[in-house]
C-alpha cells in the first residue's frame, strides 16, 4: 500500500472484555461466508449486494494450544476431573457491504459507518478469488483497487467527522490545541492519507472522534482453494498491506471446516497443507493488530487466557480479572508457561526456583502464568 501503510498506533489505556473487530469489505467478497463459518450461525449469504442488512455479532475463541496442556497438568489423577478451559475471545461484527459513495449515504451509508465506529479494529475482507459466477461490483478482481476503494470511503467519512468538529470548536479560544490537531488531521486526510500511518498526531486528543482511519486494520484475503498453498501469491498479497497484519483464507474452505467435527477438520487442513484454519489465524491477527497479548491463569478449577495490552503492568493485568485486584494489588506470583510445563506442577516449579514474585512495575510477558496476591 506504499504511503497508505497502516501502523497500529491506537492502544487502549485499559483493555477489558473481548476485542471487537468490524468485518468490512465490498459486496460479494465473501464476508457472510466467512462470518457464517465464524459463528456457525446462518447469516444470509447470497450473491447480491446488501444481503446482510443488520449487523451480526459473533464471539469466537482465540486459539491457544497452551490451555489444553495446562488443563492436563491440573487434572486430578484420582478423579480425572479436569479444569474448565476459558480462552480469550474476539468479537466479530459483520457489517453490511461497503460500496463506493458510502460516506455520502450510498448503500447503507451512515448506518453502516456507525457500526464500524463502535469497534476497536477493522478487518477488511478482500476478494482475491476468481469465479465468473460471482459478480464483482466493479467487474474485476483487483485486491489493491478494492482496498483503495474502501480506504477512500473511510478517509472521506473521517474528513466529514473532522470538519463537523472543526466547525464547532474553531472559534473557541480554549480549544486552540484541538483545532491545531484537527487541522493537521484534515490536511492528511485531504491528501488521501490514513491517519494511522501518521506519527505526528496527538491520537489521545482525537480519540473521542472515533475516527475510522485511526483504528488498527487487519486484512483477510479471500483466495480460491488452490490459492491457499500458493506461497508466492500469499507473499504478494501480504506485501500489498504490510506492515498491517493480514491473513489468507478461503471462505469456502472455512465454511466446510466449521461444519466438520474437530478431527475431520484437522484432516482437511492437513490435506490442504495448512497448519491452522484461516479463522484461527484471523483471531490471532486481530489480537496483533490491536497490540494485545494474553496472559494465563491456571488451577484445578479453571485454566484461562486473559487479554491485556502489550506493555501492561502486573497490577493492570490483575485489573483485567477484577478491578478490586488492581486496587488491592500486592504482588504477582509468576511462572513461565514453558517452565511450569517442564516442571510438571506449580510446586515443582517453585522448588526449582522458577516461580518469581513480581511487584507493581513488572511488565507482563505473553507466556506468564500468574497468581495475584491482593488485599480486598
Ligand atoms: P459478501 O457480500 O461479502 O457477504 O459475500 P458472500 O459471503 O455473500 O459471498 C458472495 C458469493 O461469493 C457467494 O455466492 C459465495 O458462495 C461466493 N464465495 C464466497 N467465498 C468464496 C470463495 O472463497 N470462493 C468462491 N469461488 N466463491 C466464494
Amino acid at each position: 500500500m506504499g504511503k497508505h501503510a497502516v501502523i497500529a498506533i491506537f492502544l487502549p489505556k485499559r483493555y477489558s472484555g473481548s476485542m471487537k473487530i468490524a468485518i468490512v469489505g465490498l459486496p460479494n467478497v465473501g464476508k457472510s461466508t466467512l462470518f457464517n463459518a465464524l459463528t456457525r450461525s446462518q447469516v444470509l449469504a447470497a450473491n447480491y449486494p446488501f444481503a446482510t442488512i443488520e449487523p451480526n455479532v459473533g464471539i469466537v475463541p482465540v486459539p491457544d494450544a497452551r490451555l489444553a496442556k495446562l488443563a492436563a497438568l491440573y487434572t486430578d489423577p484420582g478423579s480425572g476431573r479436569a479444569p474448565k478451559i476459558v480462552p480469550a475471545t474476539v468479537t466479530f461484527v459483520d457489517v453490511a457491504g461497503l460500496v463506493r459513495g458510502a460516506s455520502e449515504g450510498q448503500g447503507l451509508g451512515n448506518q453502516f459507518l456507525a457500526h464500524i465506529r463502535e469497534c476497536d479494529a477493522v478487518c477488511q475482507v478482500v476478494r482475491a478469488f476468481d469465479d465468473d459466477n460471482v459478480t464483482h461490483v466493479d467487474d474485476r478482481v483487483n485486491p489493491l483497487a478494492d482496498i483503495q476503494t474502501i480506504n477512500t470511503e473511510l478517509i472521506l467519512a473521517d474528513l466529514q467527522a473532522v470538519d463537523r468538529r472543526l466547525a464547532k470548536v474553531r472559534k473557541d479560544a480554549a480549544q486552540r490545541r484541538l483545532v491545531a490537531e484537527l487541522e493537521k488531521a484534515r490536511a492528511a486526510l485531504d491528501a488521501g492519507e490514513l491517519l494511522g500511518s501518521r506519527r505526528d498526531l496527538d491520537t489521545e486528543m482525537l480519540r473521542e472522534l472515533q475516527l475510522f482511519t485511526l483504528k488498527p486494520f487487519v486484512f483477510a484475503f479471500n483466495v480460491s482453494e488452490a490459492g491457499l498453498s500458493d506461497a508466492p501469491r500469499r507473499a504478494e498479497l501480504a506485501a500489498l498491506v504490510s506492515p498491517a497484519p493480514s491473513v489468507v483464507v478461503c471462505a469456502k474452505v472455512e465454511a466446510s471446516l466449521s461444519e466438520l467435527p474437530p478431527d475431520e477438520a484437522s484432516e482437511l487442513l492437513r490435506e490442504l497443507g495448512q497448519e491452522e484454519s484461516g479463522l484461527d489465524a484471523l483471531a490471532r491477527a486481530g489480537q496483533q493488530a490491536l497490540r494485545l497479548q494474553s496472559f494465563l491463569t491456571a488451577g484445578p478449577k479453571e485454566v484461562r487466557a486473559w487479554t491485556i495490552p502489550i506493555g501492561a503492568t502486573a497490577p493492570q493485568a490483575a485489573g483485567a480479572i477484577h478491578t478490586d485486584f488492581e486496587r488491592g494489588f500486592i504482588r504477582a506470583e509468576v511462572v513461565g508457561y514453558g517452565d511450569l510445563l517442564a516442571a510438571g506442577s506449580l510446586a515443582a516449579a517453585r522448588a526449582g526456583g522458577k516461580v518469581r514474585s513480581e511487584g507493581r512495575d513488572y511488565v507482563m510477558r505473553p507466556d506468564d502464568v500468574v497468581e495475584f496476591r491482593f488485599n480486598v
